[in-house]
């Protein structure tokens, strides 16, 4: 008997028909006797309903009423998932009168024998605590109490997936693929035996196989280098999850909903990982690149042009700074996209602050990477990649490297294009 966390994301559980049968699937995980915790998403699509819904309030939506709006998406799919279970689980109430025939009692019986029972628990109930960054929030503690008594009770525990509770009782949201870091977060807190995370796909691959036929999906990937691929647009997993995953070494698996076939496992990386240079291509179009003309080139400038980029929570990507004239320098940076309307606001008025020529800004860029632990003794990674992004005709941005990526911004249109031209030249695809 295990204690089991499964995650099923949005598309997993997109009708009623879809969190019927991942009902059953977990059912059937509880008739062996396992101890079931799952963390379900809001069904695919409500995120971006309530997204535009709130565009049509508000030019950028208040924070902490938009986390509100969007908790409610996943508070809808974990009551519909528990009456599933009380529908098939048994978990109705029997009228049994004086005249109630033998042979029905005798059913009744039998039935009760099996009865398996849901409880539904949102965020702040369960005390899934986080920081203050509302729609971003990051988790900072976990109470196992209330999900452990249900747990002792029986139950299958449903909660909430990407939502949490500040200290004084504000909802929160975790972000795009908050989920996944939610059911990682308490497979952790609760010192789960596994960690499921079921999705649309049967795994991780060597990259997106929606955009590029031969992808392969991986047996065993290192949390290194999963923590890369997802930094940089795989959203398979999200990235947080697996930071707690690696801390707190919960083995992770990638599989899929729709299918019994082994997924893929997110674990400690070995010497066999080592063999491949390049384990996967990933793209990101959640990018956006922002220039700052002609600022004075004197100390402090960045300080100026980050700080208050850092205290609105903003993450900054990639810099870079160009000299011009001497006295002056560009500097380039890129935020996620979904932080581009905040970050030129903000720039506008420190761009006057500070003197700069002025702040000029594009949405229509992507960022594709290479990624694997193999690249700390391979030479030539890099040049070979440039080599192929110029035999296509894509012209590079922006260039970032690591011990274990390499990664350049290129204009959005030859993402896909990008990704399949790496990829086969990498020789990832299927045998
Ligand atoms: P969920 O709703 O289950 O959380 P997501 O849409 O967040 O699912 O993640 C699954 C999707 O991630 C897949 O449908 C696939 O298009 C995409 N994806 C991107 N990169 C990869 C990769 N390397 N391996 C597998 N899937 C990937
Ligand atoms: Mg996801």
């Amino acid at each position: 008997m295990a204690l089991i966390v499964q995650k099923f994301g949005g598309t997993s559980v997109a009708n009623p028909q879809k969190i019927k049968a991942v009902a059953e699937r977990v059912m059937g995980y509880s008739r062996k006797g396992h101890r079931m915790v799952v963390v379900l998403s809001a069904m695919a699509g409500e995120t971006n309903r309530f997204v535009d819904l709130a565009n049509q309030m508000q030019t950028i939506p208040d924070p902490r009423e938009m986390d509100v709006l969007l908790a409610t998406g996943e508070q809808a799919t974990i009551a519909l998932f528990a009456m599933a279970v009380k529908e098939a689980g048994l978990d109705t109430v029997f009228m049994v009168t004086p005249n109630t025939e033998p042979d029905r009692m005798k059913r009744i019986a039998a039935k009760t024998t099996g009865f398996i029972y849901a409880v539904s628990l949102l965020g702040d109930q369960v005390k899934i605590v986080t920081d203050r960054m509302h729609t971003k929030a990051r988790i900072k503690q976990i109470d196992e109490a209330l999900i452990n008594r249900h747990l002792d009770a029986g139950k299958i525990v449903v909660v909430a997936g990407f939502q949490g509770v500040t200290e004084d009782g504000d909802l929160t949201t975790l972000g795009r693929g908050g989920s996944d870091t939610t059911a990682v977060a308490l497979a952790a807190a609760l010192k789960a035996d596994e960690c499921e995370i079921y999705t649309d796909v049967e795994g991780v691959y060597t990259t997106d196989p929606n955009i590029c036929a031969t992808a392969r999906k991986i047996d065993r990937i290192s949390y290194d280098e999963m923590l890369e691929l997802a930094s940089l647009g795989a959203k398979v997993l999200d990235i947080r999850s697996v930071g707690f995953a690696k801390r707190y070494k919960v083995p992770v698996h990638v599989r899929s909903t729709f299918t019994e076939t082994e997924g893929t496992w997110v674990v400690e990386e070995d010497k066999e990982m080592e063999s491949n240079p390049v384990s996967g291509v990933t793209c990101s179009k959640n990018e956006a690149r922002i220039t700052i003309a002609r600022v004075p080139d004197v100390p402090g400038t960045a300080a100026r042009i980050f700080d208050p980029l850092t205290s609105e929570g903003i993450v900054v990507d990639m810099i870079i700074q160009n000299t011009r004239d001497g006295a002056l320098t560009d500097m380039t940076f890129t935020v996620t996209r979904t932080d581009y309307k905040k970050t030129m606001q903000i720039m506008t008025r420190v761009g006057a602050e500070i003197g700069a020529e002025g702040v000029t800004g594009s949405e229509n860029i992507a960022k594709v990477s290479i990624v694997g632990v193999g690249m700390r003794n391979h030479a030539g990674i890099a040049s070979t990649m440039f080599k192929v992004l110029a035999q296509e005709g894509i012209n590079i941005l922006m260039i970032s490297t690591s011990e274990i990526k390499v990664s350049c911004v290129i204009e959005e249109k030859y993402t896909e294009l990008a990704v399949r031209a790496l990829h086969d030249a990498f020789a990832l695809g299927k045998g």
